[in-house]
């Protein structure tokens, strides 16, 4: 049975005055209503952090809801051309697409009552909702996307959505747009309770990586993610085959599929033809093996060419990892490069910095302490809740 964790449970990694502040700032809000919604339950950044926030927001008096928009695949085909134009890619923006993506949130707005003391509207999938329901309440749009340079054309479209809204939050101050309604940025952070996160013994960690056939006779050079074109998975098999020439190491690429995001199984595809001996790919859904592997990993990768945050770079940092992250929005303001992990901005300085990892066990875990140590003081999610707590407490009852 799974435990249910209270904020005193946190007070070992935040102390008792964070805990203290927290309770204070929830005590004026117990028994407000407050909903989440976005597009998927499983897979992704965003079901992770919506699982754990929801259900320490109610341990602490706050009756905070989570719902899901259902659609048809063409639905969630057009919702992901819009994330890879917000983050940059092209896209044709035909009336069909706006079409389907208006009538299927419209479907939603009439299946979901939300009468909520406040309402928080999860990346671009569900945003439209605002504009079938007479607004009592705020409404927050909270964009998890990393929004450096969106495409033109869909960002022109989807202002008339998000300027309905009371306010925004981004996760980095560079994603700031010109909008005229305020923005508040705050990132995500790690549960270190959940099943990603929480501690693991060697025998356990043994365990998962016998379970699923991985070799641990050579150092494990590891990237975990959604399979996305952004977060660069061939990119990672480029870097890993040159650092192999100098020295010897396996990759591993652990990825699963968001039920929102149909262009993964194709992605996953692509990458098997490269699978051979020492390059492992495999598509599965375990929590238990993404901690076994960020735990058991000489050097993890995060090589993306856009991330809104990537909570798979704290996950690692959390557990002593020395990684290596894409120098791009929400990683950059993980690692501090060349102390808590390295930054890298192509594959020759990813294969150089893998080789120079493997190479230096000093190094690693010089660089895995300071991760760990910036992930307690940065990213762990109490951090996220308490900015939530004064997000809501900020608007007028
Ligand atoms: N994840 C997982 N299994 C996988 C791949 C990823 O459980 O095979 C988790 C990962 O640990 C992290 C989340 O999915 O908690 C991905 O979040 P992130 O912010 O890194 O990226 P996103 O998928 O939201 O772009």
């Amino acid at each position: 049975m799974s435990v249910i964790h209270t904020i005193d449970d946190y007070e070992r990694y935040i102390g008792k005055e964070a805990v203290r502040r927290i309770k204070e700032k929830a005590r004026p809000l117990r028994d407000m209503h407050v909903m989440h919604m976005n597009s998927t339950y499983y897979g992704g950044g965003v079901s992770q952090i919506l699982s754990s926030l929801t259900l320490l927001m109610n341990s602490l008096g706050i009756q905070t809801g989570w719902r899901v928009v259902h659609g048809p695949p063409d639905f969630f085909s057009v919702t992901k051309k819009f994330h890879n134009a917000l983050q940059g890619g092209e896209i044709n923006m035909t009336g069909r697409k706006k079409e389907i993506y208006e009538s299927v949130i419209h479907e939603n707005a009439i299946r979901n009552h939300l009468d909520h003391d406040v309402v928080f509207i999860h990346d671009p999938q569900p945003l439209p909702l605002i504009t079938h329901y007479r607004k009592k309440s705020p409404w927050v749009w909270r964009c998890h996307l990393d929004l450096t340079a969106p495409n033109r054309k869909v960002w022109n479209y989807l202002v008339p959505f998000i300027e309905r809204y009371d306010a925004v939050v981004l996760s980095c101050g560079e994603y700031r747009r010109d909008l005229g309604k305020p923005q508040v940025f705050f990132t995500p952070g790690i549960d270190p309770f959940s099943i990603v996160n929480k501690d693991l013994s060697e025998s356990a960690i043994d365990e998962r990586l016998e379970h699923y056939g991985i070799p641990t006779d050579l150092p494990l050079v590891v990237q975990i993610s959604r399979f996305d074109r952004w977060k660069d998975p061939e990119g990672v098999i480029r870097a890993f085959q040159k650092a192999r020439k100098e020295e010897e190491c396996t990759l591993v690429l652990v990825g699963n599929v968001a039920t929102d995001d149909p262009e993964g199984a194709e992605v996953y595809r692509s990458l098997l033809a490269h699978r051979n001996e020492r390059i492992i790919v495999k598509s599965v859904q375990d929590g238990a093996l993404v901690n076994a592997l960020q735990r058991r990993a000489a050097v993890v990768l995060q090589k993306s060419i856009r991330e809104g945050f990537g909570l798979t770079v704290s996950e690692a940092m959390w557990k002593g990892a020395a990684v290596i992250g894409g120098n791009v929005g929400g990683i950059r303001q993980q690692i501090e490069d060349g102390k808590s992990g390295f930054l890298v901005s192509s594959v020759d300085e990813a294969a150089d910095r893998i080789v120079r990892l493997l190479r230096d066990p000093d190094l690693r875990d010089r660089m895995g302490n300071a991760a760990r140590e910036r992930v307690r003081e940065h990213f762990l999610f109490t951090r996220t809740v308490e900015q939530y707590l004064d997000l809501i407490g900020s608007f007028e009852p």
